[in-house]
């Protein structure tokens, strides 16, 4: 079985799912470029847990979890199935790196996974596994749960990160989907991409320190760190590249990264 890539995406507000625009665009073209992987362990801003939780449940509801939306996005379904098994090796994998591990057989997937997962694979065929994150505990602890479930790429398994490079909330509430881009939310995106492409690993997981207006970017770190566990998922010195570049609200950069092996061709989408 071939090596999978990790993925890291931004997903921006809940209305990526059915509004047409550059990152909606990209997520369905990255599905059809990626193939079908046998199933997608996804590590979402939106699960917050205190321990490392793994999703058990079998039959995943759609969560709904945001207000105030067009009412056409709550009814949007994604039925994946769950995976109890590849739930087990995920515990198994971190567990044997010193990372205690809950279950959780009663959770859906919140709007982090279905928005991305209902443009890349919207048949819903492929079994979807949730981890949570936890951001008490800081990149480090993100990056080292992308190393300890390495393996997994090996095994057939989409491992994506769904989050945000930028993600000052308070701000996108106050603007307009077509506002231009701030200076400090250029700053802190291409200093993330410079970051990526020179596979500086200390200082990402240092971001909050050595990145300019990072806490301005990122005042609460959820959306930030499923980053680090789609990169700690590849090795240093494997292929990544920066697959889209685009930007909603002026402050919600779409940003999306592949780590490891990149598409079989190249991308061609429009952004
Ligand atoms: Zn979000």
């Amino acid at each position: 079985m071939p090596q999978l890539p990790t993925m890291f995406v931004s997903h921006g507000a809940p209305t990526l799912a059915i509004e047409d625009g550059p990152a909606h665009r990209f997520l369905i073209e990255s599905g059809r470029r990626l193939g079908k992987p046998a199933a997608i362990l996804v590590l979402s801003a939106h699960f917050e847990a205190p321990a490392a939780t793994v999703l058990t449940n079998p039959a995943p509801d759609t969560i709904y979890d945001f207000g105030g939306f067009d009412e056409a996005l709550y009814r949007v379904t994604y039925p994946a199935p769950g995976d109890p098994a590849l739930a087990r090796r995920v515990r198994k994998l971190l567990e044997a790196g010193g990372i205690p591990v809950r279950e959780d057989a009663d959770r859906g997937l919140d709007h982090g996974v279905w928005v991305p997962l209902s443009l890349m694979y919207p048949h819903a065929d492929v079994p979807v596994v949730q981890l949570s994150i936890d951001a008490r505990q800081g990149p480090a602890h993100h990056l080292r749960l992308g190393e300890l479930l390495q393996p997994l790429r090996n095994e057939g398994v989409l491992i994506l990160g769904s989050g945000g490079v930028t993600h000052n909330l308070a701000y996108a509430l106050r603007a307009d989907i077509g506002d231009p881009v701030p200076d400090w939310v250029t700053s802190f995106r291409e200093w993330v991409a410079d970051a990526i492409e020179n596979d500086r690993r200390d200082d990402l997981v240092d971001y909050r320190l050595r990145a300019p207006d990072a806490a301005r970017n990122h005042p609460t770190e959820e959306h930030f760190l499923p980053l680090l566990g789609a990169m700690g998922a590849a090795l240093p010195g494997e292929a990544r590249s920066r697959v889209h570049v685009s930007e909603t609200y002026g402050v919600l950069a779409m940003d999306a990264y592949m780590f490891g092996a990149t598409y079989l061709s190249p991308p061609n989408i429009a952004s």
